[in-house]
């Protein structure tokens, strides 16, 4: 079982990837992260492909805990989110300030400043442009939606995925569901209606997210499935669907698909189609739907992205804060803690010389691998490593001059994106 309150949990990709239905990101994207397999594994990304394709509207969605401070590990999620900025998603972030007061007991105002100075000051200064970040102690569009998709699921269901017992908290059982309606109201009518969503996560959020999936899922009037390589949509609920039919026939025959409707067993078979016109399908008829169901959602997709491993081996992790480094540290922080950090170098110049090190395994390579988008300077680093021309104590230095460089650019930006937080916050909590 994945937990997604547990901080102590070390992940297995290829095993997780095989039980969980974890599905490949092979091809999907012209990036760095992609590319280097730093996200191993992702759910319905075609969605959100097509949706580039064709031009169409997506959203990308992430949510941030007040709590701490932001580091270099939490980098990846808005490095994606900015990616997928670039490439036209209109993005949401949560600020999860009822969470952090009610997990670790924050003030809300002590979670409005944490927010603001460690998380989306520095968001802006990697380059975020202007979106809709909002705090959950404030936001009514996700309040009522928690309340519209806690109809949708019970305790057993909850019991099965999260392992929750009767001693579980109450907030163990609405948590999920104000995560789902985090994601989901991304695709409430105001904010343009159902579309194709990305939420970058980490594997351990896996459980909410197919919570998600399936409540989307549950509120469809249109359930669009592949049957021996076609098409066919089922009319779910109880009313007359002569409506629903007629209507879902009309709109497919305007694109060419030609239908077989069967009332009685509240169907259309496609008889033109093949299992690749499943996306498209949804999201014609996900348009559709819309015009009668207020909550009408197309499945989240998601990435998954690898842990990025502390500076002292293991979980990066504020109990150790030599394990991390934080977006706000000053460059001497940054560059004493990679000084420190563990490698994957062996124990002497001459056997790092004549065996190599072990670039697989260090951490101070991950801060390459991470966190420098230049394809052919990091395989440099990863080659000379293995081939014995790199060590370990001039490798550190230039890690730390390149993170160092990063740190005092987001610095150099602070006062101008806090200068810019009115494009961005649409509420600013309690
Ligand atoms: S040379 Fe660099 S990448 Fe290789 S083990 Fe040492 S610190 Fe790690």
């Amino acid at each position: 079982m994945i937990n997604p309150w547990s901080s102590k949990q070390y992940f297995d990709y290829n095993k997780l990837k095989k039980d969980f239905g974890i599905e490949d990101t092979d091809d999907y994207f012209d990036n760095y992260l992609f590319k280097r397999h730093l996200i191993f594994g992702q759910r319905s990304l075609d969605y959100i492909e097509y949706a580039i394709n064709n031009k169409m509207k997506f959203n990308a969605v992430t949510g941030l805990m007040p709590s701490g401070h932001m580091h270099l590990g939490n980098k990846v999620t808005i490095d994606q989110l900015i990616y997928f900025q670039s490439l036209g998603a209109d993005v949401f972030i949560t600020v999860a300030d009822l969470e952090s007061y009610a997990t670790r007991n924050i003030p809300l105002e002590k979670a409005k400043e944490i927010a603001i100075n460690e998380y989306i000051a520095n968001y802006i200064s990697m380059g975020l442009k202007p979106c809709r970040i909002y705090f959950q102690s404030n936001d009514s569009d996700t309040q009522g939606l928690s309340f519209i998709l806690s109809n949708e699921t019970n305790m057993s269901e909850l019991k099965a995925i999260y392992g929750l017992d009767d001693s579980s908290s109450i907030l163990h059982v609405n948590s999920p569901i104000i995560q789902a309606s985090d994601v989901l109201h991304s695709q409430l009518k105001k904010f343009g209606g159902a579309a194709p969503t990305i939420v970058p996560v980490g594997v351990d959020q896996d459980p909410h997210i197919r919570l998600m999936r399936d409540i989307a899922q549950r509120l469809r009037i249109y359930n669009v499935k592949i049957e021996n390589n076609r098409i066919a949509v089922y009319i779910k609920g109880k009313d007359d669907p002569h409506k629903y039919i007629d209507n879902a026939v009309d709109v497919l025959g305007k694109n060419h698909y030609e239908t077989e409707k069967n009332y009685e067993y509240r169907s259309i078979n496609i008889k033109n189609s093949t299992a690749n016109d499943k996306i498209k399908i949804d999201l014609l008829l996900a348009n559709e739907e819309k015009d009668y169901n207020n909550f009408t959602f197309i499945g989240p997709s998601a990435t998954f992205q690898r842990l990025e491993t502390g500076l002292k081996g293991g979980k990066m992790s504020s109990s150790v804060p030599d394990s991390l480094i934080a977006l706000n540290d000053s460059e001497e922080d940054a560059t004493r803690k990679i000084k420190h950090a563990v490698t994957g170098g062996r124990k002497t110049v001459e056997e790092q010389k004549q065996f190599g090190g072990n670039p697989d395994i260090c951490p101070v390579f991950e801060l390459y691998n991470y966190h420098v988008k230049d394809d052919d300077y990091v395989q440099r680093v990863y080659d000379e490593c293995k081939g014995g021309a790199r060590m370990c104590g001039p490798c550190k230095k230039e890690a730390a001059e390149n993170i160092s460089m990063f740190l005092k650019n987001l610095r150099d930006k602070k006062d101008e994106s806090l200068s810019k937080l009115n494009d961005y916050l649409i509420n600013k909590s309690f």
